[in-house]
């Protein structure tokens, strides 16, 4: 042990140092395992207090810090690098639920709590906690907040910056900031609390969050729903949300080669239709009121998307196994594509409205670039945020197309901004698209970007190499 290894064990305890390296290596890559660290130790704080210890420690030290959730981040934000220096905070142990209040509908938890531990202790306060992730069994809320993770429920309720009211934040220096306040209304100056949210760990330790909590929903009803193009997809959203308002919950976009790799991959799949469509969409509708008039309203929205000649085809859910399956040919979709083989993955939005046209000017201006690329689209059309990933032609092969992955991502990139959209909807950038956002945001908005930083974290030592 070194010196420092020592000094930090004295805070939270030899046991949660590790230095081992066969142990130390399940935190020091990403979950794509597309990054791989060297950490000087893993530290386990129990306490923010402990964590504030740390920071103190790792400031005198100019020790850089990784803060590191669950660890299911998808750009490489959480792994160290590996010169053998930097520290991985694991947060994991801090899981405590603080408290619940039915009546201010907050719920206050300790950063290293899984969501899915937050969402079932909300449910049996009888309340909801809408986030809602494939990744809900091991990423932790302290990730998800530093991510501003989205997920399938956005549409209706936001992503994690809409559901925290307050923060408590161990800064870079240690001193801790108590801003755990549950308020509705608060105008006393700057939201500090959204500067930490989606930071993917650059400016503090994100150690414990109060989150909106919502009445829980009675009644779920949900269609797969065949269409011709995501053009269709569109004008359904605006029927649906016309017709049902925020009883609108999901809205996936699949295209039929996602339903196809779902179907190859997972053999027990049974698609609802006799034939094959181009598009679908998911829908979801939630409500606090019965069953019965929530399948009712669905069942008038699609009868009138029909007629409109936008619904080619709709199969409704007659019960929670058959929305269940019906959810799974949507979440089956990244497994598939990862049993399919390699893909060149992108995260992208453009305003809702745009996102058709996106999409036929992006397909287009590829098969010219790439003849034959296979396209890989699905995502959450309610947000205008598309998982646009791609394949390499039929029968090509998969490693050097892989290789152009940078002029692909190119095309991909430069039509997101043609479109004023984004290159990163939801996942962030982490240490994978760095580089990449530099050619996409101003000048003076990186610039703006490097002060806050410099404000809060003069020494550099919080994640550094991450977003900046
Ligand atoms: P980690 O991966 O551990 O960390 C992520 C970033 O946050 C890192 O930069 C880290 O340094 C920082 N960080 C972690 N904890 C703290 C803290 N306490 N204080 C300060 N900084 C911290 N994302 C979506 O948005 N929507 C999706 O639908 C979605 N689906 C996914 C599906 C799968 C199968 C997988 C594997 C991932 C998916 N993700 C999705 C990405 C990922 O799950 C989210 O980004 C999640 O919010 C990360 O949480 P985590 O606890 O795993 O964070
Ligand atoms: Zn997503």
């Amino acid at each position: 042990m070194t010196q420092l290894t020592e000094q930090l064990a004295a805070i939270v305890g030899q046991a949660a140092v590790i230095t081992d390296a066969q142990d130390v290596a399940p935190y020091a890559t990403d979950w794509r395992k597309r990054y791989f660290g060297r950490p000087l130790a893993v530290v386990k704080p129990a306490t923010t207090g402990e964590v504030a210890a740390v920071m103190r420690l790792c400031a005198q030290t100019r020790t850089a810090v990784v803060p590191q959730g669950g660890n299911t981040g998808l750009c490489g934000g959480a792994t160290p690098d590996a010169a053998g220096a930097q520290i991985v905070l694991k947060l994991s142990r801090m899981n405590r639920v603080r408290a619940v209040d039915a009546v201010n509908n907050t719920i206050t938890v300790e950063a290293g709590c899984v969501l899915a531990n937050v969402q079932q202790a909300a449910a049996e306060a009888g309340r909801l906690f809408p986030l809602s992730l494939a990744a809900e069994g091991s990423c932790e809320i302290g990730g998800n907040l530093s991510t501003n993770a989205g997920g399938t429920a956005v549409l209706r309720y936001g992503n994690a910056r809409d559901l925290v009211l307050g923060l408590e934040v161990v800064l870079p220096d240690g001193q801790v900031w108590d801003g755990l306040r549950g308020l509705r209304k608060d105008n006393t100056g700057y939201d500090l609390k959204q500067l930490f949210v989606g930071a993917e760990g650059t400016l503090g330790v994100i150690t414990a969050a109060v989150l909106k909590l919502f009445p829980q929903p009675q009644a779920r009803a949900t269609a797969l729903v065949a269409l011709e193009s995501p053009a269709s997809a569109l004008a359904l959203l605006s029927r649906m949300q016309g017709a049902c308002g925020d009883r609108l919950t999901g809205f996936e976009l699949m295209s039929a080669f996602c339903l196809e790799l779902v179907a190859r991959h997972y053999p027990a799949t049974r698609l609802p239709f006799a034939q094959a469509y181009a598009q679908y969409v998911l829908v979801q509708l939630s409500d606090t009121a019965n069953a019965a008039s929530l399948d009712a309203l669905l069942q008038a929205a699609l009868a009138d998307a029909a007629e409109a000649g936008i619904a080619l085809d709709a199969a409704v859910a007659r019960s929670e196994a058959q929305a269940a399956a019906l959810w799974a040919l949507r979440e089956n979709i990244p497994e598939a594509q990862v049993h399919e083989g390699k893909q060149i993955k992108h995260d992208i939005s453009v305003p809702i409205s745009r996102i058709a046209e996106y999409i036929s000017a992006t397909d287009a201006e590829l098969q010219r670039a790439f003849p034959g690329v296979r396209l890989v689209s699905f995502g959450h059309l309610g947000d205008g945020n598309l998982h646009y990933n791609i394949a390499a032609p039929a029968g090509a092969d998969e490693e050097a197309f892989m290789a152009r992955a940078p002029e692909v991502s190119r095309v991909v990139h430069d039509s997101v901004a043609r479109f004023s959209g984004s290159i990163s909807a939801e996942h962030g950038l982490g240490q994978y698209k760095r580089g990449e956002i530099l050619r996409y945001k101003s000048a003076l908005e990186m610039d703006l970007m490097r002060r806050i930083k410099a404000a809060l974290d003069p020494q550099g030592i919080m994640n550094p190499g991450k977003v900046l």
